[in-house]
């Protein structure tokens, strides 16, 4: 027993010895292609996280990061003094003065509501606000306050002139949840081309934005969560280059009451959760505002309608999973084969 610990000294040693080597090696040889500098924030209530390959200023992550608080400064209705807060203060008072961006935004929003049968409404703002979904926390309305919020969603339009904004009735209100975190990837992307960037993934929760693909050529490997584990399994990975890919789900935000999962995507005619029979949409498409509005308006649509409206589209790709756990896609390109199995 006894002559067998230097042996075991001796092989330990060489161990450490090894470890250390192999690690000094594999570090010698990826440096080339990893060379890369990411940061990650808490904003817009979900965690951002830009990674930047191919490059060393991680300065450039920090205008990146300054640009999404420019931009949600305008955007975000919850943001006192926002041009969206002056918005619905102005309510069926007066028209008020808005920026390009904002402006942009808003005329996209008008679009997807036609796209969607009205079914993508940024006016919904009255409903998001009574059910108050946040942190697991929410407020489930009686039938005259639900009624009460829909009389504000429906009685009047916004309209909109090149540089000013008005919602035609007092108690409208427009929250850009569903849309403003695309349009601000894109935005987002715009400053990073510009500086130079040409390998980046830019993650808005699940808003992903791609700039270009790997250094080494290849896609970049996405993966999509499985809407119904509640450990956030991945259902499978997406490969992809110079696309966003965008997540909406059932899964996201809700609360609980009386046993029964409310969630954060209303439906604007019965001021109830939407209940579609999908559990979540992924849209793969060029620009991440396109993304952002058409995988909430398909999450509303349901399956067929859904389908119909991205095989209408070009250069836009989906998968949709029901509540059932089946899964429906387009012409996406995967490389993990479809782990769901129920
Ligand atoms: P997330 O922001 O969680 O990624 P979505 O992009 O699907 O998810 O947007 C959901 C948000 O959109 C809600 O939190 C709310 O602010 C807003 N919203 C809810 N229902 C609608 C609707 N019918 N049309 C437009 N916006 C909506
Ligand atoms: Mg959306």
């Amino acid at each position: 027993m006894m002559e067998r610990k230097p042996i075991k000294l001796i092989l330990s040693i060489l161990l450490v010895f090894l470890i250390i080597f192999m690690t000094a090696c594999s570090q010698a040889r990826q440096s080339p292609v990893t060379d890369k500098v990411s940061k990650t924030n808490i904003k817009m209530d979900t965690v951002v996280s830009i990674t930047l390959y191919d490059w060393e200023d991680s300065t450039t992550i920090d205008r990146a990061m300054d640009e999404i608080d420019r931009l949600e400064a305008l955007l975000s209705v919850q943001k006192e003094g926002s041009e969206l807060y002056k918005l619905a203060e102005s309510a069926g008072t007066a028209w008020i003065a808005i920026s390009p961006e904002t402006s942009e935004v808003l005329n996209i929003a008008k679009k997807y509501l036609l796209l969607s049968n009205g079914y993508f409404n940024i006016t919904v703002g009255p409903l998001v606000s009574l059910w108050d979904i946040h942190n697991g926390k929410g407020h489930y309305p009686n039938d005259v306050e639900r009624e009460a919020a829909i009389e504000f969603v429906t009685c009047g339009n916004l309209l909109l002139k090149e540089d000013e904004a008005y919602l035609e009735c007092a108690g409208m209100r427009a929250d850009l949840g569903a849309i403003a975190k695309g349009y601000i990837a894109d935005k987002v992307k715009e400053l990073l081309l510009n500086e130079g960037v040409e390998h980046a993934i830019i993650d808005l929760g699940r808003n992903i934005l791609l700039i270009g693909g790997k250094p080494d050529g290849s896609d970049f490997n996405i993966g999509v969560q499985d809407p119904l584990s509640d450990e956030g399994e991945i259902l499978t990975v997406l490969n992809a280059n110079d696309k966003s890919i965008v997540t909406s789900g059932i899964y996201e935000r809700y609360f609980e009451y009386e046993g029964v999962r409310y969630h954060h995507i209303l439906d604007p005619y019965t001021g109830y959760p939407s209940d579609s029979g999908l559990a979540s949409v992924t849209i793969v498409s060029d620009t991440s505002t396109a993304g952002d509005a058409l995988s909430t308006t398909c999450l509303l649509l349901g399956l067929d309608e859904g389908m119909e409206l991205i095989e209408s589209l070009p250069e836009t790709e989906a998968l949709f999973m029901t509540t059932d756990g089946e899964v429906y896609m387009t012409d996406i390109e995967i490389s993990l084969p479809l782990s769901y199995n129920r």
